[in-house]
């Protein structure tokens, strides 16, 4: 069986923005083979730090150079967004990782809906960056179940 990658807050490491983990180890991936990873610290973003959304767009959008990411303060971290979906796409080839099991609604490893850039809780229909780079790249994402 293949292993998967794995947001690593959903696998008990602390690396929320807000400096907790969503849920503990084992808790996804059904005893598969997991390999936890946390693209926003992969780029270069500290724990804690402010919370980010994409504004203008979702992450293909970033990708493709149409949208940003910026914090609730206004500074574009799209740079740090971007290197670390590219670290965690090599670590997941590196691994042999055939799918991913992601964090819901999060601009890096949101898969189907994400934050719609306005910090007001509000969602739109879209994938996280990291989640969309895998994606492109043959690599199947599903959301985590509902958190
Ligand atoms: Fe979790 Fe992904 Fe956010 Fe890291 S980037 S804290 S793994 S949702």
């Amino acid at each position: 069986m293949e292993p998967v990658l794995v947001s690593a807050c959903l696998h008990g490491v602390p690396c929320r923005y807000d400096g907790r983990a969503t849920g503990g180890p084992g808790e996804v991936a059904d005893g598969g083979r997991v390999v936890p990873f946390c693209p926003e610290v992969a780029g270069g973003l500290p724990t804690p730090r402010r919370p980010a959304e994409i504004v203008g767009g979702d992450g293909h959008e970033v990708l493709d150079g149409r949208a940003r990411v910026l914090d609730d303060r206004g500074t574009d971290v799209t740079e740090e967004f971007l290197r670390g979906a590219h670290r965690a796409l090599a670590a997941a080839r590196r691994a042999g990782c055939g799918s991913a099991v992601l964090m819901p609604r999060s601009p890096s490893c949101g898969r189907g809906v994400v934050y719609d850039g306005s910090f007001s809780g509000a969602r739109r229909t879209g994938d996280g960056v990291t989640a969309a780079l895998l994606e492109r790249h043959g690599i199947p994402v599903r959301p985590a179940d509902p958190t």
